[in-house]
């Protein structure tokens, strides 16, 4: 990786009150980046906007790959501290809740990257922004995080699926299919 020639224009200027000037010429494909990026997290690239972008993207990446953050906010599911009386009964595995990164990866893809609700006269949601991924068959009912598994929704169709789901178990197969009205969208 070789680092960019910064602009004649590029700076970065205290401030006081621990606040700085930052100047600096983006490419378009970071400008898109960002456009994606607050599309995902429902913040407009406004100039103040993009700056709660760059902050969340930065926070992300440091709960990510800073060592010195306490290990449990890193990846890597965390097992169950083992309370290991002479008679313990079967030790299972705890499951963790939180998807694969690639996983995700896929999933968003394969939906192109919206909301893949349709309703039963046919009407795709297809929105973009507040997506989530949800299980077919619930997680907290022993459903996996394998590709098939799982969607995305927009989060209001993500609720209303839950609602259902622990409503009423057996409707969760039935509806994939014949989902009542679509009306209240995301
Ligand atoms: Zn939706």
């Amino acid at each position: 990786m070789q680092a960019k020639k910064t602009s004649a224009k590029s700076r970065v200027e205290a401030l006081g009150n621990d606040n700085y000037l930052l100047r600096c010429t983006i490419s378009g494909a970071l400008r898109q980046k960002l456009d994606r990026l607050g599309e995902l997290l429902g913040i407009a690239t406004t100039a103040a906007g993009m700056v709660e972008l760059i902050e969340r993207a930065v926070d992300a990446t440091l709960k990510l790959k800073d060592p010195a953050r306490p290990r449990q906010q890193r990846k890597a599911p965390t097992p169950a501290p083992a309370p290991a009386p002479a008679s313990a009964p079967v030790q299972q595995p705890q499951r963790s809740r939180a998807i694969p990164a690639a996983i995700k990866r896929q999933v968003f893809a394969r939906a192109g990257y919206c909301c893949q609700f349709i309703s039963n006269n046919g009407v795709a949601c297809r929105q973009r922004t507040y997506l989530e991924i949800d299980h077919i068959h619930p997680f907290s009912r022993g459903g996996s995080h394998h590709i098939e598994n799982l969607r995305v929704l927009c989060r209001g169709h993500n609720q209303r699926h839950a609602e259902r789901d622990f409503g009423l178990d057996f409707m969760q197969r039935k509806h994939r299919r014949n989902h009542s009205k679509t009306s209240a969208a995301g």
